[in-house]
């Protein structure tokens, strides 16, 4: 892939490279009028400054604008795996397009989810790079999968569990609590395998005691998820494709509950 370089997202910097010249002529001749009309108060100039002035104010106005679209484009996040599949991390668009400027690119999975446009070289062709939603980086290999532990917080464990574990419904994030299936004031500790995510109602019925003792019953067994399960509770905007390579390497019972 010959390009010039990363330089942003498609389509932004021209825009705002010429609102930026133009921007800059118009203060300078916003400037060399205000100090003509300082030295001489004759009435065209006043109002030939106040249109320039208005201008300027329009132009920092359009840049502005321009700002604001580039800093909400939002793009995907990259699967990058090591070189036999296995998933590493996500990486953004502008590591994403570092490994393919580095050629590190091995091979990809999926159509373009996005293009990213550089630079126009000499010949007038603008460089672009072509952002797979899956890329084999070499040099990923490296990556311990198994020393990696997932953060044990209400954010991972209400993702990894979807829905109240005792009674199978959903609710808003606020309406969850954690509870400890074995009761910390029964040695219970605060492990991946001893939490569920449960309904406030579920966890007030439930209070100071076991499943057991409570005469409920869980879903499903709480576990810690794999290396490939936190990769999936940190992006919750996974594209098709990307599911779909994660979801041949997770066991059957925990897909219906993370993708
Ligand atoms: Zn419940």
């Amino acid at each position: 892939m010959k390009t010039d370089g990363p330089h942003g997202p498609a389509g932004s910097n021209p825009v705002l490279s010429a609102n930026s010249i133009v921007c800059l002529f118009r203060v300078l001749w916003s400037l060399l009028l205000y100090t003509m009309f300082s030295i001489c108060s004759h009435r065209q100039f006043q109002i030939v400054t106040l249109i320039n002035i208005f201008g300027v104010v329009t132009q920092v106005s359009k840049i502005m604008a321009t700002i604001r679209t580039v800093n909400t484009q939002t793009f995907p996040l990259i699967l990058a795996v090591d070189r036999g599949g296995r998933p590493a991390e996500w990486v953004n668009w502008r590591q994403a397009v570092g490994h393919y400027m580095a050629g590190d690119v091995m091979w990809t999975v999926g159509d373009p989810a996005a293009v990213v446009r550089g630079g126009t070289n000499r010949l007038g062709v603008r460089s672009k790079v072509d952002l797979h939603p899956v890329i084999a980086v070499a040099g990923a290999d490296a990556i311990r999968f198994e020393d990696y532990t997932i953060p044990l917080n209400n954010k991972n464990l209400f993702a990894r569990d979807g829905v109240c574990l005792y009674c199978g419904e959903k609710y808003a994030k606020g309406d969850l609590s954690r509870d400890h299936v074995i009761p910390v004031g029964q040695g219970g500790v605060d492990t991946w395998e001893n939490v569920v995510t449960a309904c406030k109602p579920c966890n007030h019925r439930k209070a100071c005691q076991t499943p057991a003792q409570a005469g409920m019953e869980l879903l499903a067994l709480p576990y810690a998820p794999s290396h490939i399960e936190g990769l999936i509770l940190a992006n919750r905007n996974i594209l098709v494709d990307q599911a779909a390579f994660l979801s041949l390497q997770i066991p059957n019972a925990r897909k219906r509950q993370l993708l």
